[in-house]
């Protein structure tokens, strides 16, 4: 730290994001990432748009916002378009949670939101996961905060039924909810269509799982139109060239090839079964996943040392020191013969350490 950071800062503690390691290519299953490439409609799009690139963007971001509107059944309105769905998450944070608004969300959840908080300089709660790292949505009742809540949860993948989230909603009318649906594509119910009825709504979401744009930065925010409105005013006071060029084409690109996005969230799926099949029969237990991702943990193995393995024989998986998921290793779901490969790898670990 140097002399001159900020006070305001210096007890910052920054977000740790998955390793993307350039020294030598790995089976990569630690970011959930897709493994599928994103659409040729998209590639061409953002290659097209790469000679323009002496202009700014579109400050308004208005075919991308049109096309989501047209996508999700809203207003273009009612959508904003952010660079990557974090920054959406940032400016919510900001827009939406003060001293008499804390932040309350899960205590495993996306390791994102209390370095939100931090940064912001708002008060945060995080409310227990249930044993079996389920959420209780009567817990998120009357929760005199900005509630924000991954759903599906990240970390676990477990989802809760709409239903469940519009009770949550319903019972917080005094309060914003944002629901961050980054995974909803790979089983979870969307709260999108709720917007319209709840003005205390927020959905987040993102174009870097299912969509295969993780490198471009894309994600967006549909509410009631006048939380979008404020979002814009935090966005226009801090870069209201938030998204570049090429990334909103690929967008626009992207949305147009929906067959696309739908077979590789149905392989994903798909794989999702035979991956979370073939760890149950080695022993493993985790949680019933939505998203495109495992939380696995082995009586026999501790998550750090299936981490380590793993490494060494060329198999990227996420393991978190944070209590109760430390045991545990996130596994991304990737393409069928990746998850073979890595079935064959922890068998092998376990027989090694027998
Ligand atoms: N929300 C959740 C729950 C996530 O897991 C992630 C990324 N891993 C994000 C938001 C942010 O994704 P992005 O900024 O790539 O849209």
């Amino acid at each position: 730290m140097s002399r001159f950071f900020s006070k305001r800062y210096a007890s910052l503690t920054p977000y740790t994001p998955g390793e993307q390691p350039q020294d030598r290519k790995y089976i990569k299953l630690n970011t959930n990432e897709s493994p599928f490439p994103p659409s040729a409609r998209a590639i061409a799009a953002a290659a097209e748009e790469a000679g323009r690139l002496q202009l700014y963007s579109d400050p308004e971001c208005l075919r991308l916002r049109q096309a989501l509107a047209e996508r999700y059944a809203v207003k273009p309105e009612q959508v904003i378009v952010t660079n990557g769905s974090d920054e959406a998450l940032n400016f919510a944070f900001m827009a939406f949670c003060d001293e008499e608004h804390p932040a309350v969300f899960a205590d495993i959840t996306y390791g994102f939101y209390p370095v939100y908080a931090e940064i912001n300089h708002v008060p945060y709660r995080e409310i227990p996961l249930r044993e079996d790292l389920t959420i209780a949505p009567e817990d998120f009742y009357d929760a005199k905060g900005t509630i924000v809540l991954a759903n599906p949860n990240a970390q676990t993948g477990v989802a809760l039924p709409r239903t469940a989230v519009e009770e949550i909603i319903r019972r917080n009318a005094e309060n914003i909810v944002i629901v961050d649906e980054a995974y909803v594509d790979f089983g979870g119910e969307s709260c999108v269509e709720l917007t319209e009825k709840y003005d205390n709504l927020l959905v987040v979401q993102t174009f870097s799982k299912s969509r295969s744009m993780a490198g471009a930065r894309l994600g967006f925010a549909i509410g009631n139109e006048a939380l979008i409105t404020d979002l814009n005013t935090i966005r226009y006071s801090n870069n209201p060239y938030n998204v570049n060029r090429m990334t909103l084409a690929a967008g626009v690109g992207i949305l147009a090839d929906r067959t696309y996005t739908e077979a590789n969230c149905r392989t994903i799926v798909e794989n999702r079964a035979f991956t979370e099949q073939a760890l149950q029969e080695l022993g493993f237990t985790m949680p019933p996943s939505s998203a495109n991702f495992l939380l696995a943990r082995h009586a026999a193995v501790g998550g750090e040392t299936l981490y380590r393995k793993l490494k060494e024989r060329g198999i990227l998986v996420r393991h978190f020191s944070k209590e109760r998921i430390c045991e545990s290793i996130r596994i991304t779901i990737g393409t069928r013969e990746q998850m073979e490969a890595l079935v064959a790898n922890i068998r092998e670990i376990l027989e090694e350490t027998e």
